[in-house]
């Protein structure tokens, strides 16, 4: 995926100070006994030169060394609230960005991060000394400090973490500002009490997200716990003392689980690693709130992560857990097969473990894991020396900075994350509603897709839609952005035309629904139709028998259910109405009467009428995947694209002819019935096809073999020769329609020793 280290061991991808402890109890982002990280340590120089080493060793060093003396110097004298002096801040930021792996640049920048604000050093010598694009981040992280939330013009969160990432013109500014932020947190116990909670809000509304949006786990969780501990400090406490008297059966739980899937897994997935933590406080705290549960209801506080080499393995170990202990199936995600927006890929799954406990476990790639980390600033990571991108991550990330840098001429924030959007998401499209909500679909969907989303009833009546301010219509394909204003009309209803637009399974299977309903509803007309007309004949009143219970115990005794079941056996076919009469016209009744005759031509009218009415006076359509009662003459064999017209027969529904059909032509014009192929059906259609050939050995091979070039399937071959040394083969082959057929005729006309080829009408 992204080219990582892969060692077959967890410990390359963890960052080395927030590693998880394989067999500890420690909540991620620090845990009961020490609810702040380690008080501040001094770090000194060596030690983020030695880390840098590790990871990059051919990087130039001595870039961060000048760096590390240009930031010392500037700040000499300066201290923060702790007393401290102030450049143990850029120290612990470029450490943090160490651990992350991220390249020197950013290092350096992050130990001068805060020169330009607060100390006497210019932009200008920076650009001297370090060169145009270290003077451009330092530039970056800079304005996005003096970026007032509390002054944002909109007070809304999403609007300002958008406006941050509108602002910074390379990604990894926003990595500098993330770890800025987070030692800060690290260190707030220093400020007062106002500012600690209004920082705290801050972190929580604005850099965590970030975090998450951005992909990196460690830094959101992190920052979560430190958030959660100043907002709301009795709560955290809470949970922590709870957490820390269950330690030892947590603990337990761990170790426990973790071993017995470590002998299961380790003989067929060599390179898996195992490890078990607590989950963290801030979304215990979240899953509280949600469920409304007490801490001590929280009943799933642990959760083991494996990792594995590939997919396969990953599919491999979730057969083990799940055979180690029952999951519990809703809770079940697969976030490999559909990732998550930020691009994060894994399994979970939640089970149930010996004595009732529940566990998290999380199943991925060392390369999931590694991205699920560190997110985007696994872009930036190094790899023996190089940067850890594959030459397409490079195009699709220069591309990204370039998008980041034109941002700035871009005034509306919106329209710019919508370009990053757009670059980092190709696969999906998202689109705004006019209450500016964001929702996210497949790429090609359509205004159709998008109303389903909304209400099935929106679907239902949707006629196009007004995307910025333009119409458009049902078949047009949402671009990520726009805001779509859905247009519906009462008389508007789904159409079989309609599942060829719509791509979500949403919206695919509301319209199926929708039109089962409809052609059920269809069918049961006709057959109710035809019975009426049946009955008629021997002056029997549907309307009497159905009134008076008759229809229902002739139902009962003909086992298809209750009356309007009957209607639909009827119109679909399967029931012969003849049975129905016999069941209620006594035999010596069933000669028809005199009067029969008229009345049956009236009857035929309205059944005509009636459904021609259905359909707002547009033609039946045809498309032959119904089953209602539409059958296709035998004499003439009508393919869609032939005019064709319909006459209603006696009790066998309506029968389909070419509009040239001599047999139709003869047929009772009171009968006659208007209709229309559906469009776009695959439905195939039997057809004859007469080809007339020299009598050549080979002919018939050259015949098929053309045919099945084509793909389309002989279903029967009639071969005869005549006296004057002619072959007559007669095929049956199945088409789609009068094209495909035109298309079969050509290239057989195409063939050697072919004299003709002639579509049959009439059947054989
Ligand atoms: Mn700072």
């Amino acid at each position: 995926m992204f080219g990582l280290p892969r060692t077959g061991q967890s410990s390359r991808v963890e960052p080395p100070s927030r590693g998880i402890d394989p067999a500890g109890v420690r909540p991620e982002g620090g845990g009961p006994g020490s609810p702040v990280p380690a008080p501040t340590r001094v770090i000194r120089l060596d030690d983020i030169l030695a880390k840098v080493r590790a990871y990059a060793p051919d990087a130039d060093l001595d870039l961060v060394k000048r760096a590390y003396v240009f930031g010392e110097r500037a700040h000499s004298g300066q201290l923060r609230h702790s007393g401290e002096p102030y450049f143990t801040h850029p120290m612990a930021v470029a450490d943090i960005l160490a651990d992350l792996q991220l390249d020197i640049d950013s290092i350096a920048v992050a130990l001068m991060h805060d020169t330009v604000e607060d100390t006497g050093a210019t932009l200008d010598e920076i650009g001297r000394y370090f060169g145009p694009d270290i003077a451009e981040m330092v530039d970056g992280v800079t304005k996005l400090s003096k970026l007032d939330y509390r002054s944002a013009e909109e007070h809304q969160a999403e609007n300002f973490r958008k406006m941050i990432l509108a602002m910074a013109k390379d990604i990894r500014v926003i990595l500098v500002k993330l770890a800025d932020r987070t030692h800060n947190m690290r260190t707030l116990e220093h400020m007062r009490e106002v500012k600690q909670r209004r920082i705290a809000q801050e972190t929580l509304d604005i850099y965590a997200p970030i975090a998450n949006r951005l992909g990196i786990q460690s830094l959101k969780v992190e920052l979560e716990n430190l958030a959660f501990r100043y907002l709301h400090p009795e709560q955290y406490e809470k949970i922590a003392a709870a957490l820390g008297s269950r330690q030892a059966e947590h603990e337990r739980l761990i170790r426990h689980s973790r071993e017995l899937l470590v002998q299961r897994l380790a003989p067929h997935h060599p390179g898996c690693a195992v490890s078990g933590r607590l989950k963290h406080l801030y979304s215990i705290y979240r899953k509280m709130l949600e469920k409304r549960l007490e801490v001590d209801d929280v009943s799933d506080l642990v959760a083991v992560r494996i990792l594995v080499e590939d997919v396969a393995s990953c599919y491999g170990a979730l057969g083990v857990v799940h055979s180690l202990w029952p999951p519990i199936s809703e809770r079940f995600k697969d976030y490999i097969a559909r990732p998550k927006a930020t691009g994060y890929q894994s399994l979970h799954t939640t089970v149930i473990a010996e004595g009732g406990g529940r566990i998290e476990v999380q199943i991925r790639t060392h390369e999931m894991h590694a991205f699920a980390e560190y997110g985007i600033a696994a872009h930036w990571r190094y790899k023996e020396g190089h940067l850890a991108l594959t030459p397409e991550e490079i195009e699709k990330f220069t591309k990204l900075r370039q998008l980041l840098q034109w941002a700035e001429q871009i005034p509306d924030s919106r329209e710019f994350l919508d370009t990053i959007k757009v670059d980092l998401f190709a696969d999906e499209v998202y689109v705004y509603t006019p209450k500016g909500e964001v929702r996210w679909f497949p790429k090609g969907a359509t205004p159709l897709d998008f109303a389903y989303s909304i209400h099935t009833d929106l679907g239902h009546r949707c006629v196009g839609a007004k995307v910025n301010g333009r119409l458009v219509n049902l078949a047009y394909s949402l671009e990520s952005g726009e805001t779509v204003h859905i247009q519906t009309s009462a008389s508007q209803k789904p159409s079989r035309d309609w599942l060829k637009m719509a791509v979500t399974s949403r919206a695919r299977q509301k319209i199926r629904q929708y039109l089962q309903a409809e052609e059920k509803e269809k069918a049961r007309e006709l057959g109710r139709g035809v019975l009426e007309r049946e009955l008629k004949r021997y002056d029997v009143s549907l309307g009497r028998v159905t009134k008076d219970g008759t229809l229902e115990k002739v139902a009962g005794d003909l086992k298809v259910g209750a009356v309007h079941d009957l209607f639909l056996k009827v119109g679909y076919g399967r029931l012969d109405p003849e049975r129905v009469v016999q069941a209620l016209v006594p035999d010596e009744r069933r000669v028809p009467k005199e009067q029969a005759q008229e009345q049956e031509a009236r009857g035929l009218q309205a059944l005509i009428r009636s459904l021609q009415r259905k359909r707002a006076g547009s033609p039946v359509r045809i498309d032959g995947t119904d089953n209602m009662l539409v059958l296709f003459a035998k004499c003439c064999r009508p393919l869609p694209g032939d005019p064709v017209v319909g006459y209603i027969s006696r009790g066998r529904g309506v029968v389909v002819h070419s509009s040239d059909c001599s047999q139709a032509l003869q047929a009772d014009p009171e009968r006659r019935l208007d209709v229309e192929w559906a469009k776009n059906t695959d439905t195939l259609h039997p057809v004859q096809i007469r080809v007339v050939t020299l009598d050549q050995p080979g002919v018939l091979a050259n015949l098929t073999h053309a045919i099945g070039k084509l793909k389309i399937n002989i279903s029967k071959a009639d071969v005869r020769t005549t006296h004057d040394q002619r072959g007559i083969i007669t095929f049956e082959v199945l088409v789609k329609d009068v094209a495909q057929l035109v298309i079969v005729q050509n290239s057989l006309e195409a063939l050697k020793g072919v004299i003709s080829v002639q579509r049959v009408r009439g059947g054989s």
